[in-house]
C-alpha cells in the first residue's frame, strides 16, 4: 500500500463494511468469523486504545516486529463491529523478540481475548510479510453456508474436483480466483494443525476452504478485496448447491467458454 496511508477511521470502516457484508450473506452467524491486519505503518495506538497487556504470542513471528495487528475480538459480532469500532477490535503490538506481544484495548472493550483463530491470522501475516515484504495484508474467516455445506459431500473436499464444479457457473470467479480454492480437510478449530494448513495453502492460493467449517480468504490490497473472494465462492457454492438440488439440469460453462473467457482476460491459471 502506497502513501498517503489509512488512518484508524478509514481502516474500521473497511472492517466494518465488512462484518456487514458477511452477515448479509449468512457467512457469520452468532460470532462466527474473525478479521485482521496487519499494518506495516504506525498508527497512534493508545488515543483510540489506551489499556495495554502484555502476552505471550501463540507463534514467534519474527517477520512481524514492529508491525501492528488489528483484529476482532473473542466473541464479538462481526455484524456489530460497525457500532462501536473500538469496542471490538484490538492491536496487538510485536515486542522486539518476536515472541511477546502488547494488546492495547479501548475503555469501551468487550472481548478478554483476541479471536480464537489468532494462531492462523498470525503465522498467515507473518508468512506472506516474510515472502513478499508487504505493509499491508487483510485476513478474513468467515463460514458462508453453502461452501460449507459442500465440504460436508466427501467428493467436494477433493481440490481438483471441487474448483471444476464452483468455477464453471460465472465467468468472473476464475478471474478472480485463478489458482482457485485451496482445500483443507477438517482439523479442529484453533488447532496448531489449521495455522500450519493456512500458512501452507495460502502461498498458492487467495482463498482456502477449512472443510466442514468455513473459509479464510486473504488479499495485500484490501479487506473489501478479501470479502468479495468470500462472496465469489459463496455465490458459486449456491450454485452449485442448486444445481444439486434441481437434480444436476445445468450444464455450466464448458472447459472450451472458460479457455476463452481466461485467454480474452489475459488470465494465467494452472486450472484448465
Ligand atoms: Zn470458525
Amino acid at each position: 500500500m502506497n502513501e498517503p496511508y489509512p488512518d484508524f477511521d478509514e481502516l474500521f470502516a473497511s472492517i466494518s463494511e465488512a462484518g456487514l457484508r458477511l452477515s448479509s450473506i449468512a457467512a457469520s452467524e452468532g460470532a462466527a468469523g474473525n478479521i485482521s491486519l496487519s499494518i506495516g505503518w504506525q498508527l497512534e495506538v493508545r488515543r483510540r486504545f489506551p489499556f495495554v497487556k502484555e502476552f505471550t504470542l501463540p507463534v514467534p513471528v519474527p517477520a512481524l516486529i514492529g508491525k501492528q495487528v488489528l483484529v476482532t475480538g473473542s466473541g464479538r459480532r462481526l455484524r456489530d463491529i460497525h457500532l462501536d469500532p473500538v469496542a471490538n477490535l484490538g492491536v496487538v503490538t510485536i515486542a522486539e523478540d518476536g515472541r511477546q506481544a502488547h494488546l492495547y484495548t479501548s475503555p469501551n472493550c468487550l472481548f478478554e481475548r483476541v479471536t480464537s483463530e489468532f494462531n492462523s491470522h498470525l503465522a498467515v501475516h507473518a508468512d506472506q510479510v516474510a515472502r513478499t515484504g508487504t505493509n499491508f495484508h487483510a485476513l478474513i474467516h468467515a463460514q458462508p453456508p453453502h461452501m460449507v455445506y459442500l465440504s460436508h459431500i466427501a467428493a467436494y473436499q477433493e481440490q481438483d474436483m471441487l474448483n471444476r464444479h464452483l468455477l464453471r457457473w460465472e465467468a468472473e470467479t476464475i478471474v478472480q480466483l485463478p489458482e482457485g480454492l485451496g482445500v483443507i480437510p477438517f482439523l479442529l478449530p484453533g488447532s496448531p494443525a489449521l495455522m500450519q494448513a493456512n500458512v501452507t495453502h495460502l502461498r498458492e492460493h487467495q482463498l482456502v476452504l477449512w472443510c466442514k467449517h468455513g473459509v479464510m480468504a486473504r488479499s495485500a490490497h484490501s479487506v473489501a478485496r478479501a470479502t468479495d473472494l468470500i462472496e465469489y465462492v459463496e455465490t458459486a457454492a449456491r450454485y452449485e448447491y442448486m444445481n444439486l438440488v434441481a437434480g444436476n439440469r445445468a450444464e455450466g460453462l464448458t472447459e472450451d467458454e472458460l479457455r476463452a473467457v481466461v485467454q480474452s482476460f489475459n488470465v494465467s491459471t494452472p486450472l484448465l
